[in-house]
């Protein structure tokens, strides 16, 4: 399989595929490198007629820690032109919000998209804290198992935005928890959101990876036409529902935030944030 270096990826049993965030120093912070990295990997996994589970787990204490803030917008700009482009809009280079735009239409909402609708099952295996970007490799999972220790939290409302690109919070939480979510900052246990429908299963942290393992031993086992076709219908009434307009508007007010922060702060989020927290 293709060497990744801020991902593995693993077949632990004929029709399994794991993919695994493997940054765990930075908490498993997503720079470009491993978001392509883990298009790649769903992609791979997409392709291979023998797989029909594809896990997304991580190593280390924590998930996902979001998107990588430390990294650089050259670093971020030069992989993106260095790459097979998964969808068309471009601009990655251009002043004013022609750039903020191109890019997190491709690598964040674009991205977190596509994996939602990949016709395999998708779990996701979560542990510790998942901020921010770390939702948006979750919530496009098809199913979500939680250990015990698992925390979600959105924090972008404090940097002056709206939230997550993949912006999903009122169909995992409902309305009134999404709210309080963003106007908060606050975590949301692994519990909370299993209560409100945003995780299947919450297991003891040691049982996690078993857990995951044998709830997709038994979906591996079923058709694999029927489960691209039962995944399909769903996404489709959550779709009807309205959940892709939303995004559509919730993405356009996201770019607005950032043009916002751009003129009153010089910076895509406005940096008071970081301030009052060293
Ligand atoms: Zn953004």
């Amino acid at each position: 399989m293709t060497d990744f270096e801020t991902i593995a990826t693993e077949m632990p049993e004929p029709g399994i595929m794991r993919i695994i965030l493997d940054r765990p120093k930075s908490r498993n912070a997503q720079n470009t490198q491993m978001l392509c990295e883990l298009n790649e990997a769903f992609d791979i996994g997409a392709r291979d007629d023998s797989i029909k589970v594809i896990i997304l787990a991580a190593n280390g204490p924590h998930f996902s820690s979001g998107h990588d803030l430390a990294e650089q917008f050259e670093d971020q700009l030069h992989r993106l032109e260095n790459r097979a482009s998964t969808g068309s809009w471009g601009g990655y280079g251009k002043p004013g919000a022609e750039s903020r735009m191109g890019i997190e239409k491709e690598i964040y909402l674009g991205f977190s998209e596509r994996w939602r609708n990949i016709p395999k099952v998708t779990i996701a295996e979560v542990q510790g804290k998942v901020i921010s970007g770390g939702l948006m490799l979750v919530w496009p999972c098809d199913i979500v198992i939680a250990a015990d220790d698992a925390q979600f939290q959105d924090n972008t409302l404090l940097m002056g935005m709206t939230g997550a690109e993949f912006f999903n919070h009122p169909w995992e939480l409902g309305i009134r928890k999404a709210k309080e979510m963003l106007f908060t900052a606050d975590f949301i246990s692994a519990e909370d959101a299993r209560r409100l429908g945003g995780v299947n299963h919450v297991v003891p942290r040691g049982e996690l990876s078993e857990f995951t393992m044998t709830l997709a031993r038994k979906i591996a086992a079923a058709p694999g036409f029927a489960l691209k076709l039962a995944k399909e219908s769903v996404n489709v009434a959550q779709d009807h529902q309205g959940r892709r307009n939303a995004m559509d508007v919730s993405f356009a007010l996201h770019q607005l935030g950032h043009s916002h922060n751009m003129q009153v702060h010089g910076a895509i989020v406005d940096p008071t944030y970081f301030k009052s927290r060293t």
